[in-house]
């Protein structure tokens, strides 16, 4: 991008992300931050706080990494493990809680009770860095959306930081580095901590439920925390989402919303910046307008377009070329564990698509598949209604092998709906069935609807495991 271009970009413009930067009143002064759990981003606003000249105190419950340790050590930052130091914590003015942590825990709810604002990380680092701001949400495709957007604005060219719950902290990168982007894949629970944080493009992909444990099964308390994305937006900054979501649809109808918007959708309506027409993908913005053959695109599935959509467009309203746009999304290569070619054996093709722990993704990869499958379910059920799969299993599952500690949901929901059901209880044992389960031209899928802490450290580690023991067949 030229100078004048930048110049004459309003999203180029550069201005702070808070409203103000904090609601400290005059001769008030926020000297104390606490900080609950030492993970990534806690660690990375240690020292950003540390930095900022803030009185610094981490507390994480559980073991802190080594080498997290060290990093704090090396800013002379107070810490402790395996306990919450109450009158250490409750000292700050302000906490700075990490998103893993939930509200029911006793020491937030004490934090909470003495009225001491609960913040994340990236709220606050937000506070100290005038960068541009492209944040990504939804129930699905965040990650994905993320290493795109990030993937297309890097190959431009750009300074740009990849920051959230993929990628580094937002806050360490602020303190060490001085990027003029940064793409942020946002959680709800992020979300949840942030209030005066302004994106200047916010992404919401879409909305169906999620973490319901963690919002008191109330979906609409779901949806509020993922709109958070647009609040403190004004008509200068850019709002892009799917259309065709009918949770977003209904939403919109109840809110006033000042950005200016960028819908997408796979169908051309009067307002969509961009569509498929003639199975091309048209990218449709002041600044630019882009058409290039689906075909071409790197991401496969529909769901994948609707993130192709999404990230295009981020990059269009930030004026990047659109031949560097149309390379990016050819070249960019789909990440690990999200509907993941691993082999063919035997004429049976294994897709490990571990990281679909809502019902939501493992509708789009049951959908992408048109032979008939082997479906892996099960791990931590958090409340999921399976009802939205019902259709696609009974249409193309031929067996169904749940691998979980606990499987009793599963086959209260499938029980008479398939004719072959299996437990297991290892990936071993699972990947074994399966093989003996699929015939030839089916394909053995693993997109378990739940996430994967009964039974493995986390979706990567099951993902590894199913790609390892699948090999060796
Ligand atoms: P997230 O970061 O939101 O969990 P990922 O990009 O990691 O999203 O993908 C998670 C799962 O959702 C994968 O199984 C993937 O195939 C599926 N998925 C990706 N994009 C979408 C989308 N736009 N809509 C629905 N499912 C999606």
């Amino acid at each position: 991008m030229t100078d004048e271009q930048k110049n004459n970009n309003p999203y180029f413009l550069k201005s702070l992300h808070q409203v103000k930067v904090t609601d400290i009143k005059v001769g008030e002064v926020r000297r104390h931050i606490s900080i609950l759990g030492a993970g990534e981003s806690g660690v990375g606003a240690a020292v950003l706080a540390k930095k900022q000249g803030f009185e610094v105190f981490v507390s994480d419950y559980g073991v802190i990494k080594q080498e997290n340790k060290d990093i704090l050590d090396k800013y002379n930052i107070q810490w402790e493990e395996k306990q919450h130091t109450e009158e250490m914590i409750l000292k700050a003015d302000e906490v700075i809680k990490s998103p893993g942590i939930s509200d029911k825990t006793p020491i937030v709810k004490k934090i909470a009770e003495k009225g001491i604002p609960i913040i994340s990380e990236i709220e606050f680092a937000g506070r100290y860095t005038d960068a541009r701001m492209i944040c990504i949400t939804g129930s699905n495709g965040k990650t994905t959306t993320t290493m795109l957007t990030y993937h297309i604005l890097k190959n431009s060219g750009l300074n740009v930081g990849l920051a959230g719950n993929v990628g580094n902290s937002l806050a360490m990168q602020v303190a060490e580095y001085n990027y003029d982007y940064y793409v942020v894949e946002l959680s709800s629970f992020q979300l949840d901590g942030m209030t005066k944080f302004k994106a200047d493009i916010a992404i919401l992909l879409n909305i169906t439920p999620d973490h319901l444990d963690r919002y008191d099964y109330n979906f609409q308390n779901y949806i509020d925390s993922k709109f958070r994305i647009v609040q403190n937006q004004t008509e200068k900054d850019a709002f892009i989402f799917w259309s065709g979501d009918k949770v977003i649809q209904e939403e919109l109808k109840k809110r006033k919303i000042k950005s200016t918007l960028y819908p997408f959708s796979l169908e051309k309506t009067e307002k969509s910046k961009a569509f498929i027409e003639n199975n091309q993908l048209v990218i449709n913005t002041l600044n630019n307008s882009l058409i290039m053959p689906t075909t071409k695109l790197s991401l496969k599935g529909i769901h994948n377009t609707y993130n192709s959509m999404a990230a295009a467009l981020a990059a269009s309203v930030i004026n990047i070329r659109k031949k560097s746009i149309r390379l990016s999304l050819q070249d960019f290569h789909q990440v690990e564990h999200r509907l993941e070619y691993v082999a063919t054996v035997r004429n049976v093709v294994y897709i490990n698509d571990s990281k679909a722990t809502n019902v939501n993704s493992c509708w789009y990869a049951l959908q992408s598949i048109q032979s008939p499958v082997v479906l892996i379910l099960g791990g931590t059920d958090k409340g999921n209604d399976y009802s939205e799969i019902e259709e696609l299993v009974k249409e193309k599952v031929t067996a169904l092998i749940f691998l979980g500690a606990d499987n009793s949901r599963l086959h209260a929901f499938f029980d008479g709906k398939v004719e072959k059901i299996v437990d297991v209880k290892s990936m071993e044992e699972c990947v074994k069935t399966a093989y003996e389960l699929a015939d030839p031209g089916e394909t053995v899928l693993l997109s378990p609807c739940c996430a994967s802490f009964d039974l493995f450290k986390n979706y990567e580690d099951r993902g590894d495991q199913f790609k390892k023991y699948v090999r060796n067949l």
